[in-house]
């Protein structure tokens, strides 16, 4: 792709990606680290020219995101660079999740297998090509938790200097697991929508700085779409029934739906009608309040949740999740962090996967979904399982324990197995 700036012409070699979309216009732009339409304030998102892409391409790829650089917006050497490689993560058919549950045919996409245990290393890895073929050095990002240790790890591994933005009432582990990488951590009294304002105003003063999810949003947001190709082909290449996706700024969500659409367009699958549905914890719903509500904008609220991961009041891609649920037959609900909790324990208990709290929405989620007959039972379901409880021990931390306490005999052991 050619882009003229000024006098200059520059070329940036994006792989596929040939152009800048606004979502709300279709106003184009060349390929550039702009997020937002100069016409109309929409999102940008990349726009694509695909050629002809076979299964065996991708099959013949490396076992990470990679193997589906022809779908997204990476130069065609992208692995040749240091990356943290994420993607690939087991799709794991949930048979006593799905007997506890009441469904026929469910799977976990365990996203918590990637380098730092969240999906967000495969965001971050496309971002990280992306503003590296657009010429940035320092990697940077306003984070919940999660893409703080994406950011701060791939920098890490790159070689690039990070600049990562917390609210500093953020969970422990998620500060230290961030804070090891050495790049440089900010915790910033206040929550995350005004640490992403912070960002905002900073990506505007210094331009050498790549915020993954403000700046190069629409090269990052990209990388959610993996989620998807992964699903579909684990699954034999098919498109699943029904899907159950968490929802922060929703990004993720709009995403999966992309792939799923661009993987029928260029019949890497048969194109088959599937629904997506979404997950927000009571405390921070706004999605939720406008689905029900039957609204295609969503007002803004002031997060109150254990769910620190999805804890957005003002969800940058709302309205598309909206569309994207309308459009598919889906639905968005919301439940509390006591049913969050159980959750978590419900999917360690029965499939031996510990999730955060992200992860405890999304099962709660679709247990109500069920229940309320949103979800349909006899069709085949995926619940994407984004981070791990590791980095959210707090949740459950006073509900489990050693049963008891033993002095080292035999007789102690057999009596408290008995009590
Ligand atoms: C960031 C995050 C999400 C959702 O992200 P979007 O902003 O909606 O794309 C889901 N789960 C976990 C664990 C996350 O960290
Ligand atoms: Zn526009």
């Amino acid at each position: 792709m050619t882009t003229t700036v000024g006098t200059t012409t520059t070329t940036f070699d994006l792989g596929p990606a040939g152009a800048l979309a606004c979502r709300e216009c279709g106003h184009q732009i060349p390929l550039a680290a702009e997020f937002a339409c100069a016409e109309c304030f929409g999102p940008l998102e990349v726009a694509y020219n695909f050629g002809t892409v076979r299964r065996e391409d991708i099959e013949a790829g490396p076992r990470s995101i990679w193997r589906y650089r022809r779908l997204l917006p990476v130069p065609s050497d992208v692995d040749d660079h240091p990356n943290t490689q994420p993607g690939c993560t087991r799709l794991v058919r949930a048979d006593r999740l799905a007997a506890a549950l009441g469904v026929k045919r469910l799977w976990v996409k365990d996203d918590t297998g990637n380098p730092t245990h969240s999906f967000k290393d495969r965001v971050v890895a496309v971002a990280l090509a992306a503003a590296r073929t657009l010429g940035f050095t320092v990697l940077a990002c306003p984070s919940t938790g999660n893409l703080a240790n994406a950011v701060a790890a791939a920098a890490a591994r790159a070689g690039w200097q990070s600049v990562v933005l917390i609210p500093s009432s953020l969970e422990k582990a998620k500060v230290l697991t961030t804070a090891v990488y050495d790049g440089a951590l900010i915790a910033v009294d206040g929550n995350y929508d005004d640490v992403n304002r912070l960002a905002t105003e900073l990506a505007a003063e210094h331009e050498d700085w790549a915020f993954v999810n403000v700046n190069v949003r629409p090269y990052y947001a990209e990388g959610s779409k993996t989620l998807g190709f992964e699903v579909a082909e684990q699954l034999g290449w098919r498109l699943p029934d029904q899907v159950v996706v968490p929802i922060a700024s929703g990004s993720q969500l709009t995403k999966v739906d992309k792939a799923f659409r661009e993987l029928g367009e260029l019949g890497l699958v048969e194109p088959a009608p599937y629904r997506v549905f979404g997950a927000q914890a009571t405390g921070c719903s706004p999605v939720s309040a406008a689905f029900k509500a039957g609204h295609d904008v969503v007002t803004p609220v002031r997060p109150d949740t254990i769910a620190r991961s999805l804890a957005i009041g003002a969800p940058a891609d709302g309205p598309y999740v909206l569309d994207a649920v309308q459009r598919t037959g889906g639905a968005v609900e919301d439940v509390t962090d006591d049913e969050v909790v159980e959750a978590i324990r419900l999917l360690a208990r029965t499939e031996g996967i510990f999730a955060e709290t992200a992860g405890g929405v999304t099962v709660a989620t679709a247990k109500k979904l069920i229940a309320n007959g949103q979800l349909d039972p006899d069709a085949e379901t995926v619940l994407l399982i984004t981070g791990d409880g590791l980095k959210t021990l707090d949740a459950v931390a006073d509900r489990v324990g050693p049963r008891a306490t033993v002095p080292p005999q035999t007789a102690a052991v057999r009596e408290a197995l008995r009590g």
